[in-house]
C-alpha cells in the first residue's frame, strides 16, 4: 500500500515523463475516481509535488490535477498508441507519451481543482520539511489515541501510514499500543529518528521504475512488517501481529516498550 516513499517515487517516474509538456488528449474509463480530468487538452502541467501521500501537478491555467494512490494505484507509461492496460481508470496523453493510471480496488483519486481541501489540511511533511520533534511531542500529548493512531493522523504527519509507524515504532523501541500521552520528549526524538530512518530506507529499496507494493507479491523489505511469528531483527524475540484502530499491527514484545 502507497506510503509516502512510495508515492515520492511515483512523483519523480511522474515528473521525469511529463514536467513541463503538454497535455493532448485525456480519457476517463471510471468516472468514480476521476473528476474533472476531461477537458484539460492544451494545458501544460509545469510540475509534480508531493505532500505526504498526495500528488499535485499544478497547471498553466491555475488549476491542479491532484492524485491519490489509494490502496493499489500506480501510474504507469505507454506509448499513445498502446492498447488499455488492465485495471487502467484514466489516461493523460502527451502526444506519443500517455501516462496510465491504474488501481485494481479503486481507493485511488484524481480531481482537477484550483484547491483541495485533503491537501490544505495535511500536516508537515518528513522528508521535505523535517520533523519538529517539539511540535510532534505536542500533538502525542493532546490525543487520547495510542502512539500509532497519532502517527497515522495525516495532520500530525503527512505520509506516515500503517507500514511507517510500524517500522517507526520498532526502531524508537516503543510499543504501538501506548497511550500517546505518556511518550516523553526524548521518545517523541526517537521516533521522529525511526520515521525518518524508515522513510529513507524504503526510498532507497525502491530500485525498480515502476512500484510494486508488498502486498502485491512483490519483495518485503521492512524489518517487521509483515513478519509476525519471526524473530526480531534485534533481539530474536518472536515478532506479534495484533490490531490497533482497525489496523493490523506488528511489534516485537521483547524490545519494544
Ligand atoms: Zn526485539
Amino acid at each position: 500500500m502507497p506510503e509516502l516513499p512510495e508515492v515520492e517515487h511515483a512523483r519523480g517516474y511522474l515528473a521525469r515523463a511529463i514536467e513541463g509538456k503538454k497535455i493532448t488528449a485525456t480519457k476517463v474509463h471510471d468516472a468514480r475516481i476521476a473528476k474533472g480530468v476531461t477537458k484539460l487538452a492544451g494545458r501544460q502541467v509545469l510540475s509534480v509535488e508531493r505532500k505526504g501521500k498526495w500528488l499535485k501537478m499544478p497547471l498553466d491555467d491555475g488549476r491542479a490535477i491532484f492524485g491519490h494512490l489509494g490502496m493499489t494505484g500506480h501510474w504507469t507509461r505507454r506509448a499513445a498508441g498502446d492498447p488499455p492496460v488492465r485495471f487502467e481508470r484514466a489516461r493523460l496523453d502527451f502526444g506519443a507519451v500517455s501516462m496510465r493510471y491504474l488501481d485494481a480496488r479503486l481507493f485511488g483519486r484524481i480531481v482537477v481543482a484550483k484547491t483541495l481541501p485533503a491537501w490544505d489540511e495535511l500536516g508537515p511533511d518528513p522528508l521535505a520539511d523535517g520533523i519538529d520533534v517539539q511540535r510532534l511531542h505536542d500533538r502525542l500529548s493532546r490525543t487520547k489515541r495510542t502512539v500509532k493512531e497519532t502517527l497515522m493522523d495525516q495532520s500530525v504527519l503527512a505520509g506516515v501510514g500503517n507500514i511507517q509507524a510500524i517500522e517507526a515504532l520498532w526502531h524508537a523501541r516503543i510499543l504501538p499500543r501506548r497511550p500517546s500521552k505518556k511518550v516523553t520528549l526524548q521518545e517523541a526524538r526517537a521516533i521522529a529518528k525511526g520515521i525518518t530512518w524508515s522513510i529513507k530506507r524504503s526510498l532507497a529499496a525502491q530500485t525498480e521504475e515502476e512500484l510494486t507494493y508488498v502486498e502485491e507479491g512483490g519483495d518485503n523489505p521492512f524489518k517487521i512488517y509483515g513478519r509476525a511469528k519471526e524473530p526480531c531483527p534485534r533481539c530474536k524475540t518472536t515478532l506479534v501481529r495484533s490490531i490497533i484502530g482497525g489496523r493490523g499491527t506488528v511489534h516485537c514484545p521483547g524490545c519494544q516498550r
